[in-house]
């Protein structure tokens, strides 16, 4: 390749000739796009995809992943015929094998996640599963899932298929092209410069699979991802092995199966991954294979040979040791990167890039040219990531643990242990000593839930009632009772600065931020089409001066998105001062009488109402104090300098101690939460759902004229019937919702719930999930149902409600 024959400029530019790359290429092509250059730096798919097994599963536990999956089935469905390429697909089906209890609960849940997402996933006895692969031994087999729409591909043939689809649609794809280096100017692409020439463009889309972080490198873009050995053997072939034979997982067993060629694959996530290559892996890895490591994959060939004895007869014809990108959570990287504009990633498919492949190129091409995905992705989002994902030791540790854990069980609350403790609040070793059991996000050790009286201060994971249930009942009741003291250090906080902060502000929150100064503002951030981008606090100071404080893992996200609201040239600036002060928070209806004791300053209703924030001196410490809350009390958020945090916290608990004053964690938060009917971004709310269907309206500065993004496009949805209305859920105490269950309306599928819980003081399993009908839903629909919510395949009764469960009564005047 020479540089005559490289274009001097595109308007988008994909690096990698995988199938993520060139499904991106294929649906950039597909929306009309030809000013697209693809290049590879050896040849079309010979990183991970050419030596994939081509298993295509479709179930996640997220409802919008699901569909993209589900995509990718409908696509490698035409795509044969279409491009006149041969792609091995075939749906032959998925089985998924349950040989204990827990495993059994598990999978029935999984069964009715995957009906609420509209796939017809049918539960099977070991006998019936044996009928649709009988060379297996059932012996320790409880049940099994069967879910018909799942296939098999040929990885490279598919991959093929859409490079050919998108260069018929006018896409350029050239070989033998690496890129080296990135020009970003005033924060966003300008060009790339490859190994034979610099390309002028607009946008650039990283799709370089285990070497993405460090194309990403080169543009100033982190890319958390870890290179992991995964091996499969291939057999010769096996007597009674048809080509209809479904793909097999058994978790259990930690194995994956599918047919091949009269023959069988079978691979397996072995509890102790190896890593692949220091930093940086070798760029000459084209078409290779590492070394068959016997060893390491002799434990996993244990386990197969007890399901299919079959398997001591044959020989096997290849062992497949290949190197293939994972990340941290499991799940892959989608979208546009905080640090640079015009700069996406598609990378880190965590040995699911082929399944996919087709949905994510679909989805990250649309949000290439439209600047948004096609709905909510925020399980994949590029900015679900943080400061503790930059160090690549860090996310290989952690990155080994997810992969260990692919096909262990997935716990509810399941919290990770590698990395950790990494950031730390102030107040953590004084938590700890006080029996703290904390669970981490983006590397914040956070106190889940407080040991006592001989507890174990540890998780203990079920599918039943877990070990923390009482402690959590105990901290709620003091919460509700007397008072709860909270460390939410880990808050994000950003200061939002200069002439034209009200401006901003204004323009992107949908609620009125122009208040008086010391206003404290809940509002959300909108998208055009009028679904929650933000979900956050805005303290105003000043017209040129606010703070916004916002949730731990929203920390890039929120930040990204406000900071890219702001227009060049405005006034305005954005900071990061997350880590610039603790937070500790008093919520109950002693929270005042405890607070009043420890300062000077008047903080009686009167002097310091709800909804407002002031800048008080408790027990020595500067503290901006927040009177607001997110569990349904009276309560105080207090912002103070990390080196006041300690004292503060002493000072607090010694007032506190006669008023009732007890430690509480997270999950506590979440059942106050839950009976309050606070919405949760990231479960109940998020970019596919707007104020008014989240019943949020009356945070919507609707009644004004001020413009505001969304605006119209709820001025729109207030027009005609609401397609959907979240609805609270309430069933007997013995329950177990976890989020996902699908709600019947009189017999009838309407949806599924986003999250679920436990109210400690109501005495319910509580849930929250979209009641949907396409002629429209407003609460008297909603309220003049019969409802059950199907949970692990049980239908049980439940009643609606849209106030909240708890009206707070106690909130002091
Ligand atoms: C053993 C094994 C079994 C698997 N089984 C399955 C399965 O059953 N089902 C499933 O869905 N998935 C499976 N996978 C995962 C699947 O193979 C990957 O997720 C998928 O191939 C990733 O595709 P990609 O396009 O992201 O990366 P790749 O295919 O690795 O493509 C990235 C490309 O970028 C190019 N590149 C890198 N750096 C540069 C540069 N500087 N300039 C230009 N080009 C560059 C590389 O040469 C490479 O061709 C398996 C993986 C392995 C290893």
């Amino acid at each position: 390749m020479s540089a005559s024959e490289l274009p001097s400029s595109a308007k988008i530019v994909i690096v990698g000739g995988g199938i993520v790359g060139s499904s991106v290429a294929y649906h950039l092509g597909a929306i009309g796009q030809t000013d697209v250059l693809l290049i590879e730096r050896n040849k079309l798919t010979s990183g991970s995809t050419w030596h994939a097994a081509g298993l295509v599963g479709q179930l996640r536990s997220s409802a919008n992943i699901t569909q993209l999956l589900g995509y990718s089935v409908a696509l490698y469905d035409r795509l044969e015929a279409e491009t006149g390429q041969a792609t091995g697909w075939k749906r032959n089906g998925g089985l998924r094998l349950a040989c204990n209890s827990e495993r059994w609960t598990e999978v029935k849940r999984q069964a009715t996640t995957a009906r609420s997402f509209g796939l017809d996933m049918q539960l099977l006895s070991a006998k019936e599963a044996q009928d649709l692969w009988p060379l297996m031994q059932v012996d320790d087999v409880v049940g099994a899932a069967f879910l018909p729409t799942d296939g098999q591909a040929s990885p490279s043939d598919i991959a093929a298929a859409l490079a050919k689809g998108a260069r018929r649609k006018g896409v350029t794809i050239r070989e033998g092209v690496a890129i080296v280096g990135v020009e970003v100017e005033n924060g966003a692409v300008r060009a790339v410069v490859t190994s034979v020439g610099r390309v002028a463009c607009e946008k650039l889309v990283i799709c370089a699979g285990q070497w993405s972080r460090a194309v990403g490198k080169l543009a100033g873009v982190d890319v958390p991802l870890t290179s992991i050995r995964h091996q499969y053997i291939v057999t010769e072939a096996v007597a009674g092995v048809t080509s209809g034979l479904p793909t097999l997982r058994d978790p259990d067993r930690l194995t994956y199966w599918k047919e091949e060629v009269g023959g069988l694959v079978m691979g397996g996530y072995e509890p102790n991954p190896k890593p692949w290559a220091a930093d940086p892996l070798p760029e000459d890895f084209e078409f290779q294979l590492l070394q068959p490591d016997w060893d390491h994959f002799e434990p996993i060939m244990e386990l197969a040979l007890g399901r299919v004895p079959a398997l001591r007869e044959v020989g096997v014809r290849q062992m497949i040791n290949g190197p293939e990108s994972f990340t941290p959570d499991g799940n892959f990287i989608l979208g546009e990167a905080s640090e640079a504009r015009n700069i996406f990633v598609g990378a880190g498919f965590n040995a699911f890039g082929i399944a996919s492949g087709g949905g994510a190129g679909m989805a990250l091409a649309e949000w290439v040219v439209k600047g948004a995905p096609p709905f909510d992705l925020w399980p994949v989002d590029i900015r679900r990531f943080g400061r503790n994902h930059l160090d690549p030791d860090w996310v290989r540790s952690r990155t080994l643990e997810a992969y260990s854990k692919h096909y262990t069980m997935a716990w509810p609350a399941e919290e990770y242990r590698s990395g950790r403790p990494l950031r730390r609040s102030p107040l953590y070793d004084r938590l700890s000593a006080a029996g703290a059991v904390f669970g981490e996000k983006l590397g914040w050790e956070r106190a889940n839930w407080f040991a006592e009286n001989g507890e174990a201060a540890e998780d203990r994971y079920t599918y039943e009632r877990p070990n923390w249930f009482g402690a959590v009942a105990r901290e709620h009741r003091a919460a509700r009772q007397t008072a709860a003291l909270f460390d939410q250090t880990s808050f994000a906080k950003f200061r939002l600065s200069g002439p034209d902060a009200e401006a901003v502000l204004s323009q992107i929150a949908a609620n009125d931020v122009r208040k008086f100064d010391g206003a404290i503002i809940y509002t959300q951030m909108l998208n055009d089409g009028g679904g929650i981008e933000a979900d956050l606090t805005v303290v105003r100071h000043a017209k040129d001066s606010f703070t916004i404080v916002t949730g731990t893992g929203f920390a890039t996200h929120d930040y990204h998105w406000v900071r890219s609201s702001i227009p060049r040239g405005v006034h305005a600036s954005l900071f990061d001062v997350t880590s610039q002060n603790a937070v500790l928070v008093i919520m109950g209806p002693n929270a005042r009488d405890i607070l009043q004791s420890l300062t000077r300053d008047d903080i009686s209703n009167a002097a310091f109402p709800f909804a407002t924030a002031r800048d008080l001196i408790i027990a020595g410490a500067p503290a901006l104090a927040l009177r607001i809350t997110y569990v349904g009390e009276l309560g105080y958020e207090l912002h103070v300098p990390v080196e006041f945090a300690a004292s503060l916290y002493d000072a607090i608990q010694a007032a506190g101690a006669p008023h009732g004053l007890r430690l509480a964690g997270y999950r506590a938060i979440e059942t106050l939460r839950l009976e309050k009917g606070y919405r949760a971004w990231g479960a109940e709310i998020g970019p596919d759902h707007s104020p008014l269907v989240a019943g949020l309206g009356r945070f919507v500065k609707l009644k004004t004229d001020l413009p505001f993004r969304g605006r119209a496009a709820l001025e729109a949805q207030r027009a005609a019937p609401l397609p959907r209305l979240l609805t609270g859920f309430m069933a007997a105490s013995d329950v177990i919702l976890l989020g996902r269950e699908t709600i019947f309306r009189n017999g009838e599928r309407v949806g599924w719930l986003a999250s679920g819980g436990y109210g400690h003081t109501v005495c319910k399993a509580i849930g929250y999930g979209y009641v949907r009908r396409a002629a429209g839903v407003d609460a008297e629909f909603v309220m003049s149902g019969d409802y059950t919510l199907e949970v692990a395949g049980e239908h049980v009764p439940a009643e609606p409600f849209l106030k909240p469960l708890y009206a707070g009564l106690r909130l002091k005047a």
